[in-house]
């Protein structure tokens, strides 16, 4: 069986995890900001007897690159191990795209073209001519709409096509340069499998990377010749370079591209709609109202549903411990009804409210108003000392802590990533909502949705404070300039949206049939014992374990045995929290039984509690791995001290208003 080996490359946000997906059918995360894929993926796909092994890059400009997930990129196109590149770009945008693909060809490596987004350039009023750009650059050339799947097919024909021809691709950049390039060459490294011109390129470019490739001797040479040729010109080499490359591109797509200007109606729509929503004075209102908005949705779309599945529950539970007390001795059933259905079901009650969080984020993410939530806060960003793609992980964060922390990969300085990532865990993640959600809906019905509001809203504003400060103490550097890109607003693809949110919906789901299960048979097991203790007694294990540290929670004014295993269980995953709290109290009656051990302000402290206080275990392993031990213990102890402060001090303040 014939083998082949491909690989995807493109700038951000150019549709490459769609391409992957579509191609070897698995659904990758992907969003309509870059810096979505960090990470290598790879894929296979079977066709006419051929097997294709396909990877996902992170997106990339450009081959000289800075930031860690732009390096994975280009160290694995430099290295060549595969047979052909797909080059995904957005035809919209085909100028910029192209520039990315013109280096590639002047690396020498076979490549196909991939015009993805042909329908935002229809929409644009882009005529495309696909024959033409094959003809000019000799390289295959398909079009697709990667989110719908169209075009699909072809690309996979194209891919294990066995007759292409080597393209033999030069711009040429102007007789001086090109005689460097020339005496360049001719220092070429023998052990290396680079292109000569093209190492010679990057060499003239300054790139320090392909620089110490060269033998010592030699680099004194160039520097000489590059700085006499600066000299006289005026003029960076870097620079004229690019500027050659993007004349070249300028010149191909006037020869292939037509304007139909009746078609542009659609794009001045999105400038239209920009100039309301990215307005300097209505646009952080809108973010904020638009925020506001889908917690309203996620209680009154997702309140009654979470009702029905939590008589199901009930249902389930009186079903089984009925039968099952005949058949099984009482110990067990105790195990089955009151440690995991309680516990779990507890937890699986919210399940329509993440579903309805979870749709709201699709629909922002893919309308495009996500990346412009980003350019929004850029401002505000860099009054932080943070740089504005920054807000991108943080945004990321209200789903999970994880993503977001790994998406902090693109950004450039240590500084920023560092900062950022300590702050992502105060943004307040999806698992977070069910603790909020049973709290409000006891001690705040009516306002629930407005509560969880302000709740995410004070973890933002923990977020900035703690991001000045830690900036302020641990690192002097300046920030790095920000250019956001904006993609155009589309209508969200449906199917992609719901696909989103059941994928989502289902790894709760697993998790709650995993660690949170886990979890909460490990509390029926304390709460059980010692042998012959009243079940969730203050005596048994869970209790006295509980009393232990409660103390030093009743000055937060949850002082209650239950409240302390709670939270400490939580540090499991948050959802945790309501498991136990649901195995500990009888879920049945599980919202009395919080009216006694909680009154609505020390319901709202431990809430503020919960959102703040120490992240998840995954999320502090994550922390490890991608800044180390010292930043991830750290991040413990400030989250723990800083929760509990908030906590105490919003408990003690109501106190003292209430007289
Ligand atoms: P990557 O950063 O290159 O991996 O890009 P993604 O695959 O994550 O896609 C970025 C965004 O563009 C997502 O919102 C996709 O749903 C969307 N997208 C991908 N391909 C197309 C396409 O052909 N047409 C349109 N309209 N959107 C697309
Ligand atoms: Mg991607």
């Amino acid at each position: 069986m014939r083998q082949l080996k491909i690989v995807l490359a493109g700038n951000p946000n150019s549709g490459k995890t769609s391409v992957f997906n579509a191609l070897t059918g698995s659904s990758q995360e992907v969003g309509n900001w870059p810096g979505v894929t960090v990470e290598k993926k790879v894929g296979t796909f079977f066709i006419d007897g051929c097997n294709v092994e396909v990877t996902d890059l992170p997106g990339i400009y450009s081959l000289s690159s800075y930031s860690q997930d732009e390096q994975i990129a280009r160290d694995y196109l430099l290295a060549g191990g595969f047979d052909l590149a797909v080059v995904v770009i957005d035809a919209s945008n085909l100028e910029r795209n192209l520039y990315l693909a013109i280096q590639l060809l002047e690396l020498g490596i076979d490549l196909i073209l991939c015009l993805n987004m042909m329908d935002l350039a229809l929409q644009k009023g882009l005529a495309i001519r696909r024959n033409t750009i094959s003809r000019i650059l000799e390289v295959p050339v398909v079009r697709t709409v990667a989110n719908q799947s169209n075009g699909i097919e072809l690309l996979m024909r194209e891919i294990i096509r066995s007759d292409r021809k080597k393209p033999d691709f030069r711009i040429d950049y102007s007789e001086e340069i090109e005689s460097m390039l020339e005496s360049l060459n001719r220092m070429h490294p023998e052990n290396c499998r680079l292109p000569a011109r093209f190492l010679s390129l990057k060499i003239l470019e300054g790139d320090p990377f392909f620089t110490c490739l060269l033998e010592p001797e030699f680099k004194e040479q160039v520097t000489q010749i590059a700085g006499e040729f600066e000299k006289k010109y005026d003029e960076e080499l870097e620079v004229l370079i690019a500027e050659r490359r993007y004349a070249y591109i300028h010149g191909l797509v006037r020869e292939s591209v037509r304007k139909r200007s009746n078609l542009r109606a659609r794009m001045d729509l999105s400038e239209k709609i920009d100039n309301v929503v990215l307005n300097r004075f209505l646009a952080i209102p809108i973010f904020l109202f638009v925020m506001w908005l889908t917690f309203q949705l996620v209680f009154a779309l997702g309140g009654p549903l979470a009702g029905f599945v939590g008589h199901a529950v009930e249902s389930i539970k009186i079903f089984v411990s009925t039968r099952l007390s005949s058949l099984l001795p009482k110990i067990m059933v105790s195990f089955v009804c009151d440690g995991i259905l309680s516990g779990v079901g507890s937890v699986v009650i919210f399940l329509p409210n993440l579903f309805v969080l979870f749709l709201a984020i699709a629909v922002l993410e893919d309308s495009g108003y996500m990346s412009r939530s980003a350019f929004v806060m850029d401002r505000f960003m860099h009054f932080l000392g943070l740089h504005g793609k920054s807000f991108i992980p943080l945004i990321l964060g209200f789903g999970c802590s994880i993503p977001g922390i790994m998406a902090c990969r693109t950004l450039e300085t240590r500084k920023d990533r560092v900062v950022t990532i300590m702050v992502v865990p105060l943004m307040s993640c999806a698992a977070r909502l069910p603790i909020y959600t049973l709290f409000a809906s006891v001690f705040f019905p009516g306002r629930a949705g407005t509560v969880v509001f302000g709740l995410y809203l004070t973890g933002v504003l923990l977020a900035v404070i703690t991001a000045k400060m830690f900036q302020k103490f641990f690192f002097k550097e300046e920030t790095s300039p920000l250019i956001m890109e904006l993609p155009p607003y589309h209508v969200p693809y449906w199917p992609n949206v719901f696909r989103y949110a059941l994928t989502r919906s289902a790894m709760f789901l697993k998790k709650a049939g995993t660690i949170i299960m886990a979890g909460v048979a490990v509390i029926w097991l304390l709460a059980s014992l010692p042998a012959g203790v009243e079940f969730a007694s203050q005596n048994s294990l869970i209790g006295r374990l509980g009393s232990g540290l409660s103390p030093l929670l009743s000055p937060a004014g949850f002082g209650s045995w239950q409240a302390a295993v709670s939270l400490l269980f939580g540090v499991l995953a948050k959802e945790v929290v309501v498991g136990t709290l649901g195995t500990l109290l009888q879920a049945g009656n599980l919202q009395e039984s919080l009216r006694l051990l909680f009154t609505p302000l020390s319901a709202m402290s431990f809430m503020l509690m919960s959102l703040i206080y120490v992240p998840c275990v995954a999320t502090i392993a994550v922390i490890r791995q991608e800044i180390g031990w010292r930043w991830a213990a750290f991040s413990v102890v400030y989250t723990t001290v800083l929760g509990w402060l908030v906590a105490v001090t919003a408990f003690q303040a109501g106190t003292w208003i209430s007289g």
